[in-house]
């Protein structure tokens, strides 16, 4: 009788589960998998380092809806992702991690790499599992795939030990998975679109927040619509921008403190009221401001605050159906409204005191003036990466997403180091569903180094990422060179190196020329716009664009103190 290789079955029930990149790092004893893989005409991406694979691998997910696999071998290789699946897990974004694991008949007396991986993931995942055979590994695949994209998207984990990776199962007795269609769409109970419905109409100063749940949704042409015939002032949130473009005359990034604190209707459209919307609260929001609040997943509703009107739904069905209602008594929020009278009068304060900034070129180099200048040169619809704390906070205000699904960061997580994995896949996607596009990854000097070995894999598979990294010397605040040596000139330096301080005037786009390639390094504007042009030229290779900028560059004064003030 006929017999199939386990390898063979995983590649294959991946396959017709739709999934199709795999990233990741190839050792004992998954070297095999990764090559039953290409056979069955799966992407493999070999990365440099496995948080960076699963970075690659969730970020694939995100931009094209299906999951991306990552796969790592046993102990430390899994050991090494878990940040990477806390991070997919913690973005609501789909992921498939396949690990190798030792052998069975070594387990429990010091098998090579042993560890307890299944436990190890399940905090992460949604799913996590080891098959038992290898005639049971289609159903698996098809439960971890349906796991990771049914519901609120998620993580799941795969187990495979050495023996049953080599082992092989009767074709007649392989389970026959089903390829399971696209995830459910859920519908918004009628009376409950009513009542939000009414809530918005009746609302002097209406906000709608517009989450990553949206982009995830692919709800922009629903959302799009519902905004320029309602004109409701709106809200994106990180990677919530550009499902409505940040240029759309509605969007109130430029008044987002007075728009959140004051608004006294707030439409929330796949975003948690976390950290990044300051939980709802006083005194960041009005304290009887009421919430619409509407998410795919319902153990979020209500989470912080409860919401006024709580709709499970699919944010797409919801919008449009909330569009009729709004559209059939003609609602249109009038710039002639004192609320739009207000936010435009903040708007332009706050793109004044920025303008200024961003045109003061004197060198060492503000944040502000080198993404004005960045912004100007890059083509409209460019995927922007970005990491860092400034570098990342002043990127999001600066640099401007016309299109959604653009923008990937640090997310909900706060995780550093993501940025070079997340370009990687997002230049593939550019390449295989978008060509033309390009990818920008930002980064600041410190947040470059978690992940920069990642340009060899940038350079192996062409990718035209252009990294710029921001580079003040250091975490946080950075240092000048004469403050560094002068704390330098003596004693202990473990000791008195600040724990911030990284090294100045590193010359980080040399690394470029380790491949071949080219880096610039920029200290004046026109430095930064010639680099620029010739990166916007490159459809083949990446390039690193080294931008020094002063020290003590901060962000503009903020009325509130980032992450406190929020009383629970
Ligand atoms: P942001 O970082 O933009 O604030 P979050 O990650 O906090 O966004 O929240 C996104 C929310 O969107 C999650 O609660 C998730 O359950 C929800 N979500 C994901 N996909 C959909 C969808 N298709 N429809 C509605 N809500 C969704
Ligand atoms: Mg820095």
């Amino acid at each position: 009788m006929a017999e199939v290789e386990a390898v063979q079955i995983i590649a294959e029930s991946l396959k017709q589960q739709g999934v199709e990149y795999v990233f990741g790092i190839i050792g004992i004893p998954v070297i095999e998998l990764s090559m039953a893989f290409q056979a069955a005409g799966l992407k493999y991406i070999g990365m440099r380092n496995e948080q960076a694979a699963c970075y690659a691998a969730q970020a694939i997910g995100y931009l094209t809806g299906k999951p991306g696999v990552c796969l790592v071998v046993s102990g430390p290789g899994l050991l090494h992702v878990t940040g990477g699946m806390a991070n997919a897990q913690v973005n609501c974004w789909p992921l498939i991690v396949i690990g190798g694991a030792t052998n069975q008949d070594h387990e429990g007396i010091g098998g090579f790499q042993e560890c307890p991986q299944v436990e190890l993931s399940r905090p992460y995942c949604k799913y996590a599992a080891r098959p038992a055979t290898a005639a049971l590994i289609p159903l698996h695949v098809e439960k971890a795939v349906r796991y990771a994209t049914y519901g609120r998207p998620g993580v799941a984990y795969l187990d495979f030990p050495g023996n049953i990776l080599q082992s092989k199962a009767q074709e007649a007795r392989i389970y026959k998975a089903l390829a399971h269609p696209a995830p459910p769409l859920a519908y918004p109970p009628h009376d409950d679109v009513i009542r939000a419905a009414k809530l918005l109409r009746q609302s002097k100063r209406p906000l709608v927040i517009v989450g990553k749940g949206s982009a995830y949704a692919h709800a922009e042409n629903t959302l799009r619509h519902f905004i320029e015939n309602t004109n409701l002032p709106f809200l994106p949130t990180p990677m919530g921008k550009g499902v409505v473009s940040d240029t759309a005359p509605q969007c109130v990034s430029s008044a987002r403190t007075l728009a959140l604190q004051k608004a006294d209707v707030v439409l929330l459209l796949g975003a948690r009221l976390n950290w990044i919307l300051h939980f709802g609260k006083a005194p960041r929001y009005d304290k009887d401001v009421k919430f619409i609040q509407v998410d795919i997943n319902p153990e979020e509703l209500h989470n912080s605050v409860v919401a006024s009107v709580a709709i499970q739904a699919d944010i797409r069905p919801f919008a449009e159906q909330l569009f009729e209602q709004m559209n059939a008594v003609n609602f249109r929020f009038g710039y002639e409204q004192d609320w739009w009278k207000q936010l435009a009068v903040k708007c332009k304060q706050n793109r004044d005191t920025v303008q200024k900034m961003s045109l003061n070129t004197e060198t060492p180099l503000n944040y502000y003036a080198v993404f004005h200048h960045l912004r100007e040169l890059l083509p409209k619809d460019t995927i922007i990466v970005s990491e860092g704390a400034n570098t990342m906070d002043i990127g999001r205000s600066m640099l401007l997403n016309e299109q959604p699904r653009h923008r990937l960061d640090a997310g909900t997580f706060g995780t550093m180091g993501v940025g070079p994995g997340f370009a990687v896949a997002a230049a593939l996607f550019c390449r295989d569903f978008a060509p033309g596009k390009r990818v920008l990854c930002v980064e600041g000097d410190s947040a470059f180094g978690f992940s920069g070995m990642e340009i060899e894999t940038m350079v192996r598979y062409k990718l035209p990422v252009t990294i710029v990294i921001v580079n003040n010397n250091g975490i946080y605040g950075g240092f000048d060179k004469d403050t560094f040596e002068a704390i330098r000139s003596e004693g202990d330096l473990t000791q008195i190196t600040p724990p911030s301080a990284l090294g100045v005037q590193v010359r980080y786009e040399e690394m470029m020329k380790m491949f071949g390639m080219k880096g610039y390094f920029c200290t004046e504007i026109e430095q930064l716009q010639a680099a620029v042009k010739a990166a916007n030229q490159l459809t083949d290779r990446p390039t690193i664009i080294n931008v020094a900028i002063s020290p003590s560059s901060d962000r503009k004064p903020q009325s509130f103190n980032w992450l406190t003030e929020s009383k629970l």
